[in-house]
């Protein structure tokens, strides 16, 4: 059986160009780039080169990226430097839909270090009001960390907006853009954004490669503190394969960025509607006008979305859902709770999330396959909607 990859939101696979690009720094360019000789040398100059690569794609200089090992290491990077650097200042501002990458740092430094964290709801489309936040940034504001597109909705934020009202009252801007980069333009040449977090894995480079922008001009202070590697803002031995790999990765988003992002925007919209028109009482979870191209997040009312994504599973289907009931704690997403999604359809919500390898047979399939699984779950819910209930009820 063919698996039809539809969860590219939770990690993508490593493209061919870039797999290829990665092989030699293994066993031919194994040198270490801080040595002196050639052999070190000549893969310091790959390095160089997937730093100019990487910053073209997010319009940055080469000097303002660190590689990192992900998006996790960026988003705390990025806090606890403005944290450090800003000590009279004991704010910070974040939204209640990040990442659990910020989301849980931000609860830890509230909770054990002192910090008064402001959290910005978002309406029911799952946006944010640029007004709350202009309310919310305060002389004593460190850091304003929002994402600018949502994982699980693709929702994207007006983070250019909120920069300049962050920069008005001296507080720094992070963005975690791990979901966004490659997929809608970003020229950090023409913003106030301070600091910006992106990941390998979600554009088709491997696992455990990332990177942070940090603004020229910006006051750092390190996370991991130890040689003098990236400019020494980041200790540690550099991750050569996985640098020259994002590199490439990024070299690859810019070629055709418009034509593949469209490209899959039009498969995206063909699964959106296609499910609409055969699927009673679903809805989609997000603003359809301020949307990532390749996320469909749609609520199915009355089954329960374990039961979808298995279902789905047998036929090669892999999409995930938005309650995180494996974990086994029935626990509706944080990001659709947040919107006010009401629980009969928060416990039915799937996101399907494409990429520029899959095609239209693939979206025809699961077009097809996915009513089919609706009805039959639906035709025997009223136990399991029961059971979602009392579990909700609960907490
Ligand atoms: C995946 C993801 C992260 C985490 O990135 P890692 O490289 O896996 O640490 C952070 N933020 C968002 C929005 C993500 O989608």
């Amino acid at each position: 059986m063919k698996t039809i990859y539809m969860d590219n939101n939770a990690t993508t696979c490593v493209a061919d160009e870039v797999f290829q690009a990665i092989i030699p720094f293994f066993k031919e360019f194994y040198g270490n780039p801080s040595s002196i000789h050639f052999f070190g040398g000549s893969v310091g100059r790959e390095i160089v080169k997937s730093r100019e690569s990487l910053a073209a794609l997010i319009g940055a200089s080469p000097q303002e990226i660190v590689f990192t090992s992900g998006g996790t290491e960026s988003d705390s990077t990025a806090i606890l430097s403005a944290l450090n650097t800003m000590p009279d200042r004991r704010e910070i501002v974040t939204t209640r839909v990040e990442h659990p990458a910020v989301l849980n740092l931000c609860k830890y430094l509230s909770r054990f270090k002192g910090y008064t964290v402001k959290w910005i709801s978002v309406d029911k489309r799952g946006m944010i009001d640029v007004e709350e936040v202009r309310k919310s940034v305060t002389e004593n504001t460190a850091i304003v960390s929002i994402m600018w597109a949502n994982n699980e909705t693709g929702v994207l934020f007006p983070v250019e907006r909120i920069a300049d009202i962050a920069a008005e009252r001296g507080a720094l801007m992070h963005t975690d853009a791990v979901q966004a980069v490659g997929k809608v333009p970003i020229n950090l040449s023409k913003n106030n954004v301070s600091f910006l977090s992106l990941s390998g894995h979600k554009l088709h480079a491997p696992k455990g490669i990332g990177a942070l922008y940090i603004r020229k001009g910006t006051r750092f202070s390190p996370f991991i503190i130890g040689g003098h590697q990236e400019f020494n803002r980041r200790g540690g031995t550099e991750n050569v394969p996985g640098i020259v790999g994002l590199g490439e990765a990024a070299k690859l988003a810019m070629k055709n960025f418009d034509e593949e992002n469209i490209r899959v925007k039009g498969m995206r919209d063909h699964l959106q509607k296609g499910l609409l028109d055969r699927v009673s009482q679903a809805r989609i979870n997000g603003c359809e006008e301020f949307r990532l191209p390749n996320t469909l997040n749609i609520g199915f009312e009355f089954v329960e979305g374990e039961a979808i994504l298995m279902r789905l599973d047998e036929k090669g289907i892999c999409a995930s859902s938005g309650s995180a009931c494996t974990s086994g704690s029935l626990e509706p997403s944080h990001v659709l709770r947040a919107m006010g999604v009401p629980f009969t359809s928060v416990h039915g919500s799937i996101r399907f999330s494409l990429s520029r390898y899959n095609t239209e047979d693939e979206v025809e399939f699961v077009i097809e396959k996915t009513p089919q699984i609706i009805e039959t779950l639906r035709a025997m819910s009223p136990f399991s909607l029961e059971t979602i209930n009392t579990a909700c009820t609960v907490q």
